[in-house]
């Protein structure tokens, strides 16, 4: 597109001939992609979802773009059609793709750094447990036609079963291990920042960043918000609670209560209180596992 857009008649003429792999062509791909853009332009902006109209911003429109910003478009529209040709073919597969069916879940995106920085175990292990792969019972039944009974409670063990769903794991405290090692580290990293917070000077308190209505016919000022903005800058005092190695007492200042969630934050002078509850459900329990704790809760 850099040559083939250029301003200069003879460097448009002279586009090489992109040469890619068998299953891929770039100028069918860059032809497609500027096609759904044209087609977007004649559409016009719509709503998204339940959010008002105009809520989200502006995309920049095909035909007023620059060459640079269509350049962008065109790799942007050029991702999205390759990850809906992936997400339709896994919605096809029963087994391998029901992640499709996760629900309010944060996407991981694994970045090649990522991978190779990562284990080779536990990149395995992450990958073959998102398509079920691993060689779970009733797996090795299907490969192997191996018995697919739970080596601890003889039921048939689904990958579901054995990470979430067996009993005799669950009353030998097996997943409560798993929920404490997750537990912990959520509190090492919270301690950290409560203890930085709290040594900062008290000068930086109660910054609030306003919405900043502009008059008619007046500019918008610039701000500049720090990039270091947490609900934990409203205090110096914050104290933390984990229900980890001894017995959570909730905090009897601000409420006496003989529940125990996993984690109390709370500031005594501005009377802020964050009570964190962790769970690790199986990921197509995600909303679910979220309604029964909200329940619990109140
Ligand atoms: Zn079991």
């Amino acid at each position: 597109m850099t040559i083939t857009e250029s301003d200069d008649a003879v460097v448009r003429t002279a586009a090489p001939r992109v040469v890619s792999g068998r299953k891929w062509n770039p100028s069918e791909a860059v032809q497609s992609a500027k096609s759904a853009l044209y087609f977007r332009d004649v559409v016009g902006q719509v709503q998204h979802g339940r959010a008002g109209f105009g809520l989200f911003p502006k995309t920049p429109l095909w035909h007023k773009a620059t060459s640079v910003q269509k350049r962008q478009l065109v790799v942007e529209e050029v991702r999205r059609q390759e990850e809906g040709e992936r997400h339709a073919k896994a919605v096809s597969m029963a087994k391998q793709g029901r992640w499709t069916n996760w629900e309010g879940l944060e996407k991981k995106r694994l970045s090649w750094r990522d991978i190779w920085q990562m284990e080779g175990a536990r990149l395995s292990f992450v990958l073959r447990a998102t398509y079920d792969l691993l060689p779970s019972p009733q797996n090795l039944k299907e490969w192997y036609g191996e018995d697919p009974a739970c080596s601890l409670c003889k039921v048939p063990a689904s990958l579901r079963h054995i990470l979430s769903g067996c009993t005799t794991s669950l009353t030998q405290g097996r997943y409560t291990w798993r929920h404490n090692q997750v537990l912990r580290e959520l509190a090492a990293i919270l301690e950290q920042r409560r203890t930085t917070t709290n040594n900062l000077p008290q000068t930086l308190i109660g910054q609030v960043n306003f919405i900043n209505f502009v008059p008619a016919g007046q500019r918008q000022e610039h701000r500049t918000i720090s990039k270091d903005a947490s609900i934990l800058q409203s205090a110096r005092d914050w104290k933390l609670e984990v229900d980890l190695d001894k017995k959570l007492v909730f905090p009897p200042e601000i409420v006496a209560t003989t529940l125990r969630p996993d984690m109390v934050l709370w500031s005594p002078t501005t009377k802020l209180a964050y009570v964190v509850e962790l769970t690790v459900p199986w990921e197509e329990g995600v909303e679910e596992a979220y309604e029964r704790k909200k329940e619990q809760i109140f």
